[in-house]
């Protein structure tokens, strides 16, 4: 039994955290691909605390929802996954700690952020830096944008996510709250 409980929390898990705002289909291809290499798969939702502002509008329970729904579209199998908010911390030295502290242990970090990186590494953590899908459309940043010029986003993100973004109207959230942004600067 004892065995059984060690082999449990030693198992090969990584971690793959983000902002998520939002989720989008290079997050999906990306987590697709480190399953292949893991056990399990932590997924963190970064900067939890955050939402309602344009560089961040949606909040952690909603990028939950998002990411479920599409792995679940994807066909993945929940009980590999755990979807974990996160919140950030004003000392950099410290948010590995405060990461692990919501988390089940995990051995490797995949990340594409040098920030990210640079501190799991000196917290001692195997870091793998992935490929990036087509990094110029398939961020939050340009998703964001399309979505207040009234662009094409809906392509660069899974359905499992328009239908959340549509259902919690979050199209006239981030146009209102860039007419809030405006008429304060
Ligand atoms: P993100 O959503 O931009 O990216 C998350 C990960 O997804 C990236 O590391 C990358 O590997 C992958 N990814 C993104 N676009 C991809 C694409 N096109 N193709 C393939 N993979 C892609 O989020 P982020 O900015 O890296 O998030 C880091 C989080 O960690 C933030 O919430 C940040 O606040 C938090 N953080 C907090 C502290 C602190 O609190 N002191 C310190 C460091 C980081």
């Amino acid at each position: 039994m004892k065995n059984i409980i060690i082999a449990m929390i030693n198992k090969n898990r990584g971690l793959i955290i983000g902002r998520m705002q939002p989720v989008h289909n290079g997050h999906i291809e990306i987590i697709k691909e480190t399953l292949n290499e893991v056990d399990e798969l932590i997924i963190g939702i970064g900067s939890a605390q955050l939402s309602h502002e344009l560089k961040d509008p949606f909040t952690a329970g909603e990028r939950v929802l998002m990411m479920r729904n599409a792995l679940i579209d994807e066909g993945i199998d929940l009980k590999k996954v755990y979807i974990i908010p996160s919140e950030d911390i004003n000392r950099n030295m410290l948010w590995v700690s405060q990461v692990e502290m919501v988390c089940p242990k995990f051995k490797k970090v995949y990340s594409g952020n040098p920030l990210v990186q640079v501190l799991f590494q000196e917290a001692g953590y195997e870091v793998i830096a992935p490929k990036l899908f087509d990094r110029k459309q398939l961020s939050g940043t340009e998703i964001r944008k399309r979505i207040l010029n009234d662009e094409d986003w809906k392509s660069l993100v899974p359905n499992a996510v328009v239908e959340v973004i549509e259902d919690i109207d979050g199209v006239n959230r981030i146009k209102t709250l860039n007419k809030k942004e405006l008429s304060e600067i």
